[in-house]
Order: structure tokens, then C-alpha cells, then sequence
């Protein structure tokens, strides 16, 4: 289980693995692809240390 938030609604949802339909590893970046339990769509979430050290270091510079 992980939790996820849809941008659509802009609620937070545990979703369970078998909802990530794909993973692909960019250079910058992972993007997971899951089907929301809320509104049904396939909504992509990113992660991985560089892509939230840059997204941290971005919040830092707008704060
Ligand atoms: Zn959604």
C-alpha cells in the first residue's frame, strides 16, 4: 500500500500495488503510472532522490 494523491479531486487515497499499471525509469526521474480509486483515471506520480531533491530545493527557493 502507498498513498497517492489525485489531482483531480485533490484527495489523498491508500492504493495497494496492484493499482500501478507501469513504471518507467527516466534519467531525471521514476514515473508510476496508477489507477486512481477515486475518480478511475491513470494518473502519473514521480519520484526517486533526484527528482525530490530538486522539487525540496525548488520549494526552498519560493519559500
Ligand atoms: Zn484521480
Amino acid at each position: 500500500m502507498f498513498l497517492i494523491t489525485c489531482p483531480v479531486t485533490r484527495s489523498d487515497h491508500l492504493v495497494s500495488l496492484t493499482s500501478i499499471r507501469s513504471v518507467i525509469n527516466h534519467p531525471t526521474h521514476i514515473a508510476v503510472h496508477v489507477e486512481c480509486p477515486d475518480c478511475g483515471a491513470l494518473h502519473e506520480h514521480r519520484t526517486g532522490r533526484k527528482y525530490l531533491a530538486a522539487r525540496r530545493a525548488e520549494e526552498l527557493v519560493a519559500a
